[in-house]
């Protein structure tokens, strides 16, 4: 086997990743090495790399949270994968498995947990260690992991943040931002009987909203979503923000119906003050969401399997990284872009 692999690594915030050979890591007690077949880019890589937020990861990392790979070494004690098992690694790498958070099937919150890409090297690389009891079973219905690779986080986390807003079936969800997210929230809100409203800066996000069954789609640039959903529908029971935009999160809030709630997915750098008198007069919970636990995990990608849930994705190669990062900058990705690490 080979000693080295390529990763693309961050070694300053906000400058252009560096491809580089590292030595391939050795897997530990319950942990397993995967050969990385295919890793999403998703804006949380770009945040990592810019060093956006308060909590910056330790330079230099190798960035990636969407990863989906081959099984080709178990480490000690590994009793749930076996070699030639396709896993998947996503922003949970790890957590402690016993605090307060741990015990109550919330792992996502726990105060120890370590993170894929940012607080441990990441998929932009050619082998990946994941912990065992932390990664993903990829079920065999997803033959292409160029395909899968989008679900390990913008699929779990729409999912998730759907069912924290408690929207039932037949009331509305506002979905704020149709990028890699956006584009799966739509097609899991429809899968559990939800009427989806779309709302971007984009006419070609919009239209791909239409394509996957959005009733309706507003262009925030040239119209006011606030006053249509409110003119339209009374306000939606349930509001996902998935744009990294604090004047989105604004009207996110605005457009959420009386006694709906808005969950927050972006995390844009910054802040904003909240509008009291409207959340206070209109009973509005305001909630953030992370990711998703690891049965989220296993809903999350069943659901899929069975709806026929897919990103709309795009290959890219390890060495075009940076041009890539750029595009999703410049917020001209439709659907996720996805490093392809076949040969
Ligand atoms: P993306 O760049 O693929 O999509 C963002 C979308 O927002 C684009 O379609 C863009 O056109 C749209 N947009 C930009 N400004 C807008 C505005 N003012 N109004 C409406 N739409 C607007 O990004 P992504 O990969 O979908 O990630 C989005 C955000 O979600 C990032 O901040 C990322 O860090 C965050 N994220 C959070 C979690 C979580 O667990 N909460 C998980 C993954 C990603
Ligand atoms: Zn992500
Ligand atoms: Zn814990």
């Amino acid at each position: 086997m080979k000693q080295t692999m390529r990763a693309a690594m961050v070694q300053k915030f906000g400058q252009p990743l560096q491809i580089q050979e590292l030595p391939i890591p050795e897997p530990g007690p319950g942990q397993i090495l995967l050969h990385t077949e295919a890793c999403g880019i998703c804006h949380t890589d770009l945040h990592a790399a810019d060093g956006d937020w308060p909590s910056k990861p330790t330079l230099p990392f190798v960035p990636g949270h969407e990863v989906v790979g081959k099984v080709i070494k178990l480490g000690a004690d590994v009793r749930s994968f076996q070699e030639g098992d396709r896993a998947g690694v996503a922003w949970l790498y790890r957590a402690c498995g016993e605090c307060e958070w741990c015990i109550t099937g919330w792992e996502t919150l726990c105060p120890q947990a370590q993170y894929c890409g940012y607080s441990v090297n990441g998929g932009f690389a050619e082998y990946v260690i994941a912990e065992a009891k932390y990664a993903a079973h990829i079920p065999s219905a997803f033959t292409a992991p160029v395909a899968a690779a989008p679900l390990l986080c913008a699929g779990v986390t729409t999912y998730k943040g759907l069912k924290e807003t408690e929207a039932k079936p037949g009331e509305w969800v506002a979905i704020v931002g149709v990028g890699g997210l956006g584009h799966l929230a739509i097609q899991y809100a429809k899968a559990m009987g939800l009427q989806v409203v779309a709302v971007d800066v984009s006419e070609e996000k919009l239209a791909l909203a239409r394509e996957l069954g959005s009733k309706l789609t507003i262009n925030s640039t040239t119209q006011d979503p606030v006053r249509i959903i409110e003119k339209e529908l009374g306000g939606a029971q349930g509001v996902l923000t998935t744009a990294a935009s604090l004047p989105a999160i604004r009207q996110g809030i605005a457009m959420t119906r009386r006694r709906g709630t808005c969950v927050l997915l972006g995390i844009p750098p910054g802040d904003f003050t909240l509008p009291v008198f409207d959340i206070v007069l209109k009973r509005i919970t305001v909630r953030g969401s992370l990711v998703g636990t690891r049965f989220d995990m296993q809903e999350a990608l069943a659901l899929a399997a069975t709806y026929d849930i897919s990103a709309h994705t795009k290959s890219g190669r390890l060495e075009d990284i940076n041009t890539i990062l750029d595009c999703l900058r410049q917020g001209k990705v439709q659907g996720r872009i996805v490093l392809d690490f076949e040969p």
